[in-house]
């Protein structure tokens, strides 16, 4: 393996990326950044505020004042931990809106490049393959059926015990994908050399174990779709 790998995980929500990217980043021993996380964290922020998305002069002052990081797995804003918090469908909803704002993306998009400019680093996202490490050694955009998708968010809700009807989580999912596909800056999208990997009848060790080989091997052909 080369020095130092970047690895790039994009699609839309529960595709996988972030399980696989986690397991990938503790077989090669580098760090993992949710990249979600961190606009789930500006959105929790927004909300504790009582600042609005049409809010720009104070959202731009509260980013201003804003420090988020990563400790041990856990997504740190502003010193306090708020792992727990940011997981809910609300969560969700804001975190794609407030993404689609010039200020919000500014922001995290620079501390993210910074994140990933001197070690190895495997980061999970919409935009990372094509707008934060374009030139990440490695590019995979998972994909799979809304359907399974849906199922998988819908578990992960339950065994957190927040209980959704499955039409609402599909919904909500649908909405978000097309929220997120559709907006101006950086939108979900592909990149041309990326590798896609549709994981709709993969297990999670599958898929973990697919990347891995990839990056093992130094790739075996950009673009690629499985
Ligand atoms: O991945 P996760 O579902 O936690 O992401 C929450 C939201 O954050 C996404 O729906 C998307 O709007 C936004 N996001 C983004 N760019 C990224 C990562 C997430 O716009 N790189």
């Amino acid at each position: 393996m080369q020095d130092k790998v970047r690895v790039a995980v994009d699609g839309p929500g529960g595709a996988g990326k972030s399980t696989a990217a986690k397991i990938i980043a503790k077989k090669l021993g580098v760090d993992y950044v949710d990249t979600g996380a961190m606009y789930r964290a500006v959105a929790y922020k927004m909300k504790e505020n009582n600042i609005a998305v049409s809010d720009e002069s104070l959202l731009i002052k509260m980013l201003s004042e804003t420090d988020i990081d990563f400790s041990e797995g856990d997504v740190v804003l502003d010193g306090r931990i708020v792992s727990e918090h940011i997981r809910t469908p609300e969560m969700s909803k804001l975190a794609s809106d407030c993404s689609a704002l010039f200020a919000v993306r500014e922001k995290l998009v620079a501390l993210q490049r910074e994140m990933g400019r001197k070690k190895s680093i495997v980061m999970d996202g919409r935009d990372i393959g094509t707008n934060v490490l374009p030139d990440a050694e490695f590019k995979f955009f998972l994909t799979a059926k809304a359907d399974e998708r849906a199922r998988r968010r819908h578990r992960e809700l339950a065994e957190k015990g927040i209980e959704t009807p499955f039409e609402e989580v599909l919904k909500e999912m649908v909405e978000r994908d097309a929220n997120d596909a559709t907006r101006k800056l950086n939108p979900l999208k592909k990149a041309d050399d990326a590798i896609e990997v549709d994981t709709t009848d993969m297990t999670i060790e599958e898929v973990s174990e697919y990347l891995i080989s990839v990056i093992k091997g130094g790739g075996d052909g950009n673009g690629k779709t499985i």
